[in-house]
């Protein structure tokens, strides 16, 4: 008998279950996971597209900027009136900076560093934007360049970055900063020649800062995912379910013989080592019953395969309805031969539960005109007992069973014969007393 095989058969199948738990644990895992990344790289997406369509807004008006400043410096400034809001500017060194056209109007000269400083106080009144025209060396004071726009002007100077744009969190709102470079023009150089800058030249930038305000908790994002989440959870737990019931059947079948509705030769083998392992540790007894039909091969040829089959189920029901302690067990052995184990029980208690057996078989009343004298179905027993606790005496106590069974066919059959161990086959324990040796017929 391949028993070690089939312990490790048993240490897999019971590692499986553990395994199908995880089958269904770890897709959950895996799919919430999935979602909840998923979600994460979504709300990363959306503020980034935030940022870049205020990216493109500045960029537009620094362009905006950059062209109105060049249509000035190509007409070499221009004029407007003196007001209060507009006084002369006393960087601009340049002949004819104001003209006095008559008594009520005085022209003043606006160049595009004048001209770009007037506009961002318009833009930040209407919309809170600002632009500040700045450079490292300026000719006013006030363009010098703070912080962050010296950061900037330095990587342009490097030519580390053609640009900077960049979100400023403050508390609850911000503000998102950009800032690009002043490219030294022809129209230029009438006012910055004399400061050494040659065409081509960065001499400075223009930052534009605009408000920013942090995009809102997105609620079509975050229910689509929870539902998304919601309906994978589900099919993975109901898919899991199904694959449960699957891997209940296929258990199922592994182990209770599917014409009986028994247990089958492989639970018998499993449950007999944990048996013997069990008797080895208590040294209580422990009986093994073969049982085999008699003459089913002439009942076979007399009434048929079906016949037979239920026979044979009606046969095993009857065996199964005879055992009355709840750790007995009997299991289809193959054909028409069964297995019964029996812990904690002598030989004497095997004897009776045999000849239970035996009775009750024949009490079926299955006709079975070919098998004589009884003419109806019955079984034949052998029954083995130890209470020795020996290493290897499970399949001694098998081939003991068989022998015994074979000594109750060879006394006519429907019968129990209980086999009479010697010294050898029992040698820490005395053999059954002779009164368990019996030839009586149910
Ligand atoms: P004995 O009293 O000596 O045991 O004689 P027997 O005829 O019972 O023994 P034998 O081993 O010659 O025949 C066993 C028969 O059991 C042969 C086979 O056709 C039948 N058998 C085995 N398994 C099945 C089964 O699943 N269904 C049916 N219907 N018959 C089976
Ligand atoms: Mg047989
Ligand atoms: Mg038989």
């Amino acid at each position: 008998m391949p028993i070690k095989k089939e312990t490790a058969l048993h240490d897999a199948q019971s590692s499986s279950g553990y395994n199908l738990h995880w089958v269904r644990i770890l897709p959950c895992l895996l799919w919430a996971f999935f979602i909840t990344l998923s979600y994460g790289w979504n709300v990363k997406n959306y503020q980034e597209q935030h940022a870049a369509t205020l990216l493109q807004a500045a960029r537009s008006f620094f362009q905006q900027i950059e062209i109105t400043r060049e249509w000035n410096a190509g007409h070499g400034g221009v004029y407007v009136p003196v007001t209060g809001a507009t006084a002369p500017n006393p960087y601009l060194k340049t002949p004819r900076r104001d003209i006095q056209v008559d008594p009520a109007l005085l022209l003043t000269k606006i160049n595009p560093a004048y001209m770009t400083r007037q506009i961002s106080e318009i833009a930040q009144t209407h919309n809170n934007i600002q632009f500040h025209i700045t450079s490292l060396d300026p000719i006013r004071p006030q363009n010098l360049a703070t912080g962050r726009e010296k950061e900037a002007l330095l990587l342009f100077a490097q030519g580390k970055a053609k640009e900077v744009g960049q979100v400023i969190e403050t508390g609850d709102n911000g503000t998102f900063f950009y800032m690009a470079p002043l490219v030294t023009g022809k129209a230029c150089l009438p006012c910055h020649q004399e400061q050494g800058y040659k065409e081509g030249d960065i001499r400075g930038g223009i930052s534009v800062t605009l408000p920013f305000t942090p995009l809102p908790f997105s609620l079509p994002l975050a229910a689509g995912h929870l539902g998304l989440g919601c309906i994978g959870l589900g099919s993975i737990f109901y898919l899991g379910v199904k694959l449960n019931r699957a891997y209940s059947t296929i258990q199922t079948q592994a182990i209770i013989d599917a014409l009986t509705g028994i247990p089958n030769r492989r639970s018998f083998t499993e449950r007999f080592l944990e048996e013997v392992n069990r008797h080895k540790r208590k040294q209580d007894p422990l009986s093994l019953l073969m049982c085999d039909l008699d003459n089913f091969k002439a009942y076979n040829d007399t009434y048929g395969h079906g016949a037979g089959d239920d026979c044979l189920l009606r046969t095993a029901q009857g065996i199964r309805d005879s055992l009355q302690r709840p750790g007995d067990f009997c299991a289809r052995y193959g054909g028409e031969e069964f297995v019964i184990i029996l812990p904690s029980t002598t030989a004497n208690g095997a004897l009776h539960v045999a000849q239970t057996i035996v009775a009750n078989v024949r009490n079926l009343s299955i006709r079975h005109e070919k098998s004589l004298p009884e003419q109806y179905v019955t079984v034949s027993i052998g029954v083995a007992t130890t209470s020795s606790g020996q290493a290897e005496f499970h399949e001694t106590l098998m081939q003991q069973a068989d022998a015994a069974l074979y000594q109750a066919k060879e006394s006519g059959r429907n019968c129990v014969r209980v086999f009479q161990g010697t010294a050898a086959d029992e040698p820490s324990s005395p053999p059954p007393p002779p009164e368990h040796l019996t030839d009586e017929t149910s």
